[in-house]
């Protein structure tokens, strides 16, 4: 269960708490970096697809890829060994599609890999904190 109130953040199971009040001053750490995978349901793409007035099929061709038998938003390259989320305006240094971001995205940073790792994920984090 997550419990927010509107400067703290925390889940059960997590030795860590999350200070939204950060990311205005962080830059998108956790939109940018290594490339990797925002993954996303066929259900957020739908809202994705409606957020931005596209068909889901025009969506998915400029926005999608495929990874097997899932999906991924695509990445765009922002520097040498530094990637972007497609939906991360670098000049802003925000979502673009904020509202309706996938749940990979409003899940951050409670991620499993995390849950025993709170070193790692106040690497990654500015808004981890004890
Ligand atoms: S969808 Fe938005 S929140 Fe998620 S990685 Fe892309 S820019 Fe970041």
């Amino acid at each position: 269960m997550i419990f927010e109130d509107s400067n703290i953040v925390t889940k059960d199971g997590y030795d860590f708490k999350f200070t939204p009040s950060a990311c205005s001053s962080c830059g998108g750490k956790c939109c940018t970096g290594e490339s990797g995978y925002i993954w996303a349901k066929y259900h957020e793409i739908e809202k994705m697809a409606n957020f931005l007035d596209l068909t889901i099929e025009e969506f998915a061709t400029i926005y999608i890829r495929k990874v097997k038998h899932r999906y991924s938003l695509i990445e765009k390259q922002i520097d040498i060994g530094n990637y972007a989320c497609i939906f991360f305006d670098n000049s802003l240094k925000q979502c673009t599609i904020y509202p309706v971001r996938p749940l990979q995205c409003r899940t951050f940073p409670f991620w499993e890999i995390y849950k025993n790792d709170k070193e790692e994920v106040k690497k990654e984090c500015l808004g981890v904190i004890d």
